[in-house]
This record gives C-alpha cells, structure tokens and sequence, in this order.
C-alpha cells in the first residue's frame, strides 16, 4: 500500500522511494540505533517522529501511548540523533557489510 507525505507543495511517496534503495539488516541484537523510549513519555516536541524520513519513529502523532522505534528501514541520515534533545538515541553506523546501499542517484 502507497503511503504519502506532504512536504511543502510536494507529496511524496516514501515507500515507493525507499524501494530505490536495499538493505541488509542486522540482527535486533546488533541494532545501529537503539532508543530510550523512557525518555521519550514526557518529551513535548517529538522531533524524531517529524525529522525521521524513513517513519522509524511512530508515537502520539500515531495515537499510540508509548514510542515505537523501528530501525529497520533506517537510511542512516543522523537526522534522529541531531534533532533528540533528551538524549534518548544511542546513535552508531551498522556493521560493516551491513545497513543500506543506494542502488539509483
Ligand atoms: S526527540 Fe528524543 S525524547 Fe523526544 S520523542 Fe524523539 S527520541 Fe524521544
Ligand atoms: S538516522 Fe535518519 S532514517 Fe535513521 S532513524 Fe534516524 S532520522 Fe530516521
């Protein structure tokens, strides 16, 4: 199922564009980015969840109670860690041989 986003005058379809790209992704205990959703609970900005270009960051904006990270679909842009003032997002590349490869562009 298509997903869009509006950004500005734009809508963009953010599964169809990360579908341009391939991953392999680590196993869950060698997770890149790992999140201290407590810190989270009383965070008023939520600046990940609008920041994240892939959505790995679902929270109130999603009706949900408490944060939900995924790293899986991660582009690896650092947007999270630079834009989390709570000091919630442990932030670190992938493994080698692991992570995305940009296929197009
Ligand atoms: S900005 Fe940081 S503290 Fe706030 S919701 Fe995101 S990860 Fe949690
Ligand atoms: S590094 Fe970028 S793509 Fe990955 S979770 Fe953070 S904001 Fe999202």
């Amino acid at each position: 199922m298509s997903e869009t986003t509006k950004i500005g005058l734009f809508t963009y379809d953010i599964k169809n564009g990360l579908g341009l790209i391939g991953y392999n992704v680590d196993e869950h205990e060698f997770a890149h980015i790992v999140v201290d959703v407590t810190k989270c609970d009383d965070c008023s900005h939520m600046m990940c969840v609008w920041g994240c270009p892939a959505q790995c960051y679902n929270f109130r904006d999603q009706g949900l109670e408490k944060m939900k990270f995924q790293y899986e679909d991660c582009v690896e842009c650092g947007t999270c860690y630079i834009m989390c003032d709570q000091g919630a997002v442990s932030w670190n590349h992938p493994r080698g041989g692991f992570g995305i490869t940009y296929s197009h562009g």
